[in-house]
C-alpha cells in the first residue's frame, strides 16, 4: 500500500467515524433521557478517545461496545491507531498476515481480516450460535 492509498483510507475512516459518532450522539441523548427517568440521576458518557489506560477509557469502551455505532467507532479508532502508529501493518490481515484487498478496504476500511479469513470467522461464529 502506498502513501496515497493510506491517505485515502484515512479520509474514509475519519468520515465514517464522524457519521457513527453523530448516530451515537443521538443514541446517547436517548440513553441520558431514559436514565434520568429511571433514577433521577443524569449519567453522561464523555468521549475522550485520546486518553488511554484510564478508568474513563474503560467506561467509554463499555459504552461504545454496547451499541452497533459504538462498536464501529471502536473499530475505526483501532484502525486509525494502527494507521498512525504502525502504518506498515495497516491493511494486513490479522489472521493470515496477507495484504487485504484495497477494494475491500475501500468499503470497510476498519476491517482487520481479509475476505477469506472473515468468511471463515463468520462460519465459525454461526456454528457456535
Ligand atoms: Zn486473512
Amino acid at each position: 500500500m502506498n502513501q496515497k492509498q493510506r491517505a485515502h483510507l484515512e479520509k474514509r475512516l475519519l468520515r465514517e467515524r464522524e457519521r457513527a459518532l453523530r448516530a451515537l450522539a443521538q443514541f446517547d441523548e436517548r440513553a441520558k433521557v431514559s436514565q434520568q427517568e429511571e433514577d433521577g440521576d443524569l449519567t453522561t458518557y464523555p468521549l475522550h478517545l485520546a486518553d488511554e489506560g484510564t478508568d474513563t477509557m474503560e467506561q467509554e469502551k463499555e459504552f461504545l461496545l454496547a451499541s452497533k455505532e459504538g462498536r464501529l467507532v471502536y473499530w475505526i479508532d483501532d484502525a486509525l491507531r494502527t494507521l498512525y502508529k504502525d502504518p506498515e501493518s495497516f491493511g494486513v490481515c490479522l489472521e493470515c498476515e496477507e495484504p487485504i484487498a484495497l477494494e475491500r478496504l475501500d468499503i470497510v476500511p476498519w476491517t482487520r481480516l481479509c475476505v477469506d479469513c472473515q468468511t471463515a470467522e463468520e462460519e465459525r461464529s454461526e456454528a457456535a450460535a
